[in-house]
């Protein structure tokens, strides 16, 4: 399966692992994995007999079933898509599209108005000239008058949605929902999930998880936060109450090597620059669509700004790992009492003053 929000991403290491459920075993919690949107996907669920829930296998159909539908309207890489049509009549006219792509472009543009155009998915042809999901890595950095000229295409403000339909009103805008779509996704799987009958289970599409009620009737779920630098690691874990989601954006994900240097997949759409700087930046909230467009914002806006942002969105909160050595683990308050950092990096935490 191919799509642009995901191609490289199989190999994505996920960003965040699941750590335990903390179950006995009368409540063991079953893990179906398989691959979805071009990346890893599972359902985590808890069975423990409970027969007014679902079984496990039938969350995981569910899942399925919703993340196959989903592609099919958000993948660049099959001609009928809602997003390859729309991006086929840029600057001509109306298409019509499914509800689901009218809501996540809404959505789009919002957190593109909401980060000041840190986050934008109209990012697309920048993202492809720098040689990502298109197969061709440019031999040498793109030169500024290449970089403004592609900037000229890039504009959430050129997305716009009525009932049924959407348009870009400029000719050569590339709408590209990677940095969104799959939390998208997993909100409409758990909520399925959910009205089907699932109670204690766990989301994943690519490291973007939300959860739902708990593994065990003293503990909540916990979610292990990887360590950047070293793939294997990770540097603590978070424990998730129910309807929590979270979404990490990492440096180390996806890039390309140009004359020995590597750029990553994350974009400045204000530049039209690969970001430097941030290595990871993981965010939990209440939705995975919000969270997913929160950690790619916060990635592009540096801790700084990106507090800003956060302070517009009360109920997410945030961990940045900066792209330099020794490594510091910077969390905002409210992650304090969420975030448990494993002894051996203890002393690197510093929380941040809002
Ligand atoms: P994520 O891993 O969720 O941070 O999403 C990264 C993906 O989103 C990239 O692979 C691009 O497809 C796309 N993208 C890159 N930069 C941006 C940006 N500034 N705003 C929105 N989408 C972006
Ligand atoms: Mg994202």
């Amino acid at each position: 399966m191919r799509s642009s929000l995901h191609k490289a991403a199989v190999l994505s290491a996920i960003a965040i692992m699941i750590i335990g459920s903390g179950c006995s075993s009368r409540r063991e919690s079953v893990k179906r994995e398989f691959t979805a949107m071009g990346t890893l996907a599972s359902i985590i669920s808890l069975d423990d007999g409970d027969r007014t829930a679902i079984p496990s296998e039938e969350a995981t159909q569910i899942a399925q079933k919703e993340f196959s539908r989903l592609e099919k309207t958000f993948t660049v890489y099959s001609l009928s898509s809602d997003v390859s049509r729309i991006n086929r009549a840029a600057g001509q006219e109306w298409v019509d599209v499914s509800p689901d792509m009218v809501t996540l472009l809404a959505a789009a543009r919002r957190y593109g108005e909401l980060s000041g155009g840190a986050f934008d998915v109209t990012v697309g042809p920048i993202v492809r000239a720098w040689g990502f999901n298109s197969g061709v890595t440019p031999a040498a950095p793109l030169p500024p008058e290449r970089i403004r000229q592609l900037l000229d295409t890039v504009g959430y403000g050129t997305i716009e949605v009525r009932p049924g339909a959407a348009r870009l009103t400029r000719k050569d805008v590339m709408v590209d929902l990677g940095g969104i779509a799959k939390g998208y996704a997993v909100d409409i799987a758990w909520d399925l999930i959910q009205r089907k009958g699932g109670k204690n289970f766990i989301v994943n599409l690519g490291g973007n998880m939300r959860v739902s009620g708990q593994p065990s009737s003293k503990r909540p779920w916990t979610i292990g936060v990887r360590h950047p630098f070293s793939k294997e690691e990770i540097v603590g874990r978070m424990t998730l109450k129910d309807g929590m989601a979270v979404a990490t954006s990492g440096n180390y994900e996806r890039f390309v090597t140009i004359k020995g240097r590597k750029y990553a997949h994350i974009f400045d759409p204000r530049t039209g620059m690969p970001v430097e700087g941030m290595a990871s930046v993981t965010v939990i909230g209440p939705s995975a669509v919000e969270v997913d467009a929160l950690s790619t914002s916060c990635f592009v806006l540096g801790m700084d700004k990106a507090m800003d942002l956060l302070a517009k969105l009360p109920g997410n909160e945030a961990i940045f790992i900066p792209d330099s050595q020794p490594m510091t683990i910077w969390i905002t308050p409210g992650m304090k009492d969420i975030f448990e950092c494993f002894s051996q990096w203890t002393s690197t935490v510093k929380i941040i003053s809002r």
